[in-house]
């Protein structure tokens, strides 16, 4: 999302704070709830994201686009040829397409995501999804009295659905945060070995946060394939 560093800061400030109010919620009213809340959240994040990306390696970019020039580029994709051509092609896409060959893109070139700054990884998520649901917790809690695992609950999930490609762009880098080292430790993020199922064969694994849920989005997968859905060509953009 093309906005200014400084409103990407404001947007990040705006949602921490937000997030926070939520989460004092959820201490302010403490009890044993609290604790398969936050796991459930958790999980619901993992499910969520894992979901959106498998719908997102099958979904066909447009055709007529010549997208397969920019993704198939023999040369450096340093050099301003390149540059210049992925910067018309995109041009010729909506945010919600580019969105879509961004995922495409991610398999044979994995180690990009990974590169990548932190607003380029959960912007979008944040503006359209986890800031609004997040705004309007702290809204209802004015309005009623909200229990405290019921705030548990919905700040796991949008801690793991706000950080989902960040998570996932941790799984490609070699440098991380001590405290990615320390969730993979107990067991609530997955481990690079993990995703490299879902790189392995694109048929498989598609969630990319603690992975929990990967068991129930394999079987659904699987009922999808046998119903004609998720067509091995949507996961390379057309001419
Ligand atoms: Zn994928
Ligand atoms: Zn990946």
């Amino acid at each position: 999302m093309d906005i200014s560093m400084m409103k990407q800061r404001i947007i990040l400030v705006i949602f921490a704070i937000s997030l926070g109010v939520n989460i004092l919620g959820m201490l302010a009213d403490p009890g044993l709830l609290i604790i398969p809340a936050l796991l459930l959240g958790w999980f619901m994040a993992d499910l969520s994201s894992g979901l959106v990306h498998m719908y997102m390696d099958y979904r066909p970019c447009p055709a007529g686009r010549r997208l397969d020039e920019i993704f198939d580029y023999p040369g450096s994709r340093e050099s301003s040829e390149y540059q210049q051509l992925f910067r018309e092609r995109m041009a010729a896409l909506n945010p919600f397409e580019r969105l879509v060959y961004d995922f495409k893109n991610h398999h044979p070139r994995p180690d990009a995501l990974g590169r990548r700054p932190v607003w380029r990884l959960i912007g979008s998520t944040v503006i359209v999804a986890a800031l609004p649901l997040s705004l309007t917790l702290n809204g209802l809690m004015l309005a009623l009295p909200m229990p405290g695992w019921v705030l548990a609950y919905f700040s796991a999930f949008l801690l793991g659905g706000a950080f989902a490609q960040y998570f996932h762009g941790s799984l490609h880098r070699r440098d991380n945060p001590p405290i990615v080292t320390l969730l993979r430790r107990a067991g609530l993020l997955m481990t690079p070995a993990a995703h490299q199922l879902h790189h392995d064969t694109l048929k498989q694994d598609f969630a990319t946060n603690c992975g929990w849920s990967n068991p129930i989005i394999n079987h659904l997968f699987q009922w999808l394939r046998q119903r004609g859905h998720l067509d091995d060509a949507g996961l390379v953009p057309p001419a």
